[in-house]
């Protein structure tokens, strides 16, 4: 462990492992793995996992595997595999020799399996799908021995064999583990191990006519690799027992599993199956929508890695499952993207401001400071002129009380700029504001008067002159309730999605310094938020997403709280 560590409190699944390292149970190797099934993109879900399994690997000089769990050929996509590839990269952690694949143990398992019907642990049987749920009885009531269940070695052999070349039809036979219809535990009652289905594998082609079930392949998996503590999710608590047996019974490295709660959000579905829904029935434009809880539609929406990783250890790791609130993850964002954003000026709903004192023709070069949180970022440029465009809610003909920004008689700062005091009010045939006259102080140059008077507003601007025009995407929740899958009778989850979710500006003006941004960077928009760039952009084109608000519901919350008590 490094020294930043062991200061910290350890979770429970890091406890255990310190331990095995005290103890030398391992002799002191640490070997996790992360496994997903590419049958859909990753997740924040998978963040959390992917960065307990990494973390300790990092932590205790151990190593992490990627490895695909590609056991369900009818499901599974070589797209999938490089996105969560690209994925796990991007986080920022490092694998072993390079990804593994669990169909590479496909001749392996099959071998286990062959000496586990030699020892009279497993056998071929002919029940349909909906016999073998019959016959596996419930929570309440014990289960039937299946008929097939005595049958000899020889023939379990010669039938396994032919199952594997393809002399059956799907669903005809399986493989089955011989332990207990009787067992308390539904998942010991003579659990499949294998079931035929001529099927195309993304890796394998067509060598296989069978293909293992997951509890039957997973143990053997980590086995091969080693692996110390195979850490997954809580639902696999009672699937433990079988775990264990398989890998007793072929008396093979055998590591422990270590069951953790999984990730829920507020406003989140987070099922692969629920995700590929959205995706498929054009709620959401793909899998990489901003909207979306997958690691390739929250890095388009601007998140960081580091926002993600630091949320996964914010909310650390237990054994009980609960719903964390969103805010927090937009927290997290927000802590990164405030210290490492740079501010620029851009003016999402454009009112025309022109200076009538400013002399026409004439622009000038203001400094204007790019990270007030990091002063190696320095300053920049930005132009001013006679004609700019602020924020149309920024103006009122008729204010408030409360209403401190410009309106007809009143002073305002402009950002990095000067001093103005609204003159005239332009309307259009419908009685709206399409224009404001103005005029400036030219002693006020940077933002202050030399005679000390003072002002009660500061606003963003953008100068007409080398403005740059863009689109920008503003996101809000995707669903409309805190618990998405809280639903009326006979609604789905789709029921409670957010119609106002995106809100596309396509009449955007943003300072020129825009004009060198790549996709995906960063920005603070002064007053209005964060933003980054999408791959949407091109040469004559800029797109932007609304990464988040500046408003931290989460860190007022805290204050409240703390406050109370
Ligand atoms: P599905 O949603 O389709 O049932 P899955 O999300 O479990 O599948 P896998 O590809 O099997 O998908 O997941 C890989 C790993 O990520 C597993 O170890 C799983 O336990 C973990 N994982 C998945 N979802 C979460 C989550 N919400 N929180 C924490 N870990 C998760
Ligand atoms: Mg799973």
């Amino acid at each position: 462990m490094s020294e930043e560590n062991t200061t910290e409190r350890l979770d429970f699944v890091r406890t255990i492992v310190a331990g095995d390292n005290k103890t030398g149970k391992w002799g002191g190797k640490v070997i996790t793995r992360f496994p997903p099934e590419p049958n859909g993109f990753l997740h924040i879900g998978h963040a959390k996992s992917i960065c307990l399994n990494f973390g300790i690997a990092t932590e205790f000089s151990g190593v992490c595997n990627l490895r695909f769990d590609d056991t369900n050929p009818t499901k599974e996509e070589q797209e999938y595999v490089d996105s969560i590839i690209e994925d796990v990269k991007w986080l920022g952690w490092e694998f072993g020799d390079g990804p593994l694949f669990a169909s590479d143990y496909f001749k392996q398992m099959y071998d286990y399996a062959i000496e586990l019907i030699k020892k009279g642990k497993a056998y071929v049987c002919d029940l349909t799908a909906e016999e073998t749920r019959e016959y596996r009885g419930t929570l309440t009531e014990s289960g039937k021995d299946s008929p097939h269940r005595d049958r000899s070695v020889e023939e379990n052999l010669d039938l396994f064999e032919k199952m594997k070349k393809g002399d059956f039809p799907d669903g005809s036979k399986t493989l089955k583990a011989k332990i207990d219809m009787a067992s308390p535990n539904l998942n010991m009652r003579d659990p499949v191990m294998y079931r035929i289905l001529h099927a195309t594998h993304h890796r394998t082609g067509d060598n296989w006519c069978v293909y293992p079930m997951y509890d039957w392949a997973h143990g053997i998996e980590d086995s091969i690799e080693g692996i110390t503590h195979s850490i997954c999710t809580l639902e696999f608590e009672n699937h433990r027992p079988l775990y264990d047996w398989f890998l007793d019974q072929l008396g093979i490295h055998h590591p422990q599993q270590i069951e953790f709660a999984r990730l829920a959000l507020t406003y989140t579905v987070m099922s692969k199956r629920k995700l590929l829904e959205l995706v498929e029935d054009g709620l959401v434009n793909g899998w990489d929508d901003p909207r979306m809880p997958s690691l390739s539609g929250l890095r388009r929406r601007g998140f960081s890695p580091e926002a993600i990783r630091n949320f996964c250890k914010t909310i650390g790791v237990n054994k009980f499952n609960s719903t964390i609130d969103l805010a927090l993850l937009e927290h997290c964002l927000r802590e990164d993207l405030n210290k490492t954003s740079p501010r620029v000026m851009a003016v999402l709903r454009p009112l025309k401001v022109v200076i009538d004192n400013y002399p026409d023709g004439q622009v000038e070069e203001l400094d204007a400071i790019n990270n007030p949180n990091d002063e190696s970022a320095g300053t920049r440029k930005v132009p001013f002129s006679k004609v700019i465009y602020i924020e149309q809610e920024d103006f009122m003909e008729e204010p408030p009380k409360k209403f401190f920004r410009l309106a007809p008689g009143r002073e305002v700062r402009l950002r990095y700029a000067y001093f103005i005091i609204c003159t005239d009010v332009v309307k259009d045939e419908n009685g709206n504001v399409v224009e404001l006259h103005c005029t400036y102080d030219p002693a006020t140059k940077g933002g202050d008067a030399p005679d000390g008077r003072k002002v009660k507003a500061t606003l963003h601007w953008v100068s007409d002159e080398k403005a740059l025009n863009a689109e920008i995407r503003l996101y809000d929740h995707l669903f409309t309730k805190e618990n998405p899958s809280d639903t009326k009778e006979n609604h789905d989850f789709k029921s409670n999605i957010n119609s106002n979710s995106l809100e596309v500006l396509t009449n955007c003006k943003v300072e020129p310094s825009l004009a060198c941004a790549k996709p995906l960077d960063r920005f603070q928009f002064e007053r209005l938020g964060y933003f980054c760039l999408d791959y949407d952009s091109s040469d004559g084109k800029l797109v932007f997403n609304r990464t988040a608000i500046l408003r931290d519901t989460w860190a007022k919350l805290q204050k409240a709280q703390k406050k109370k008590s």
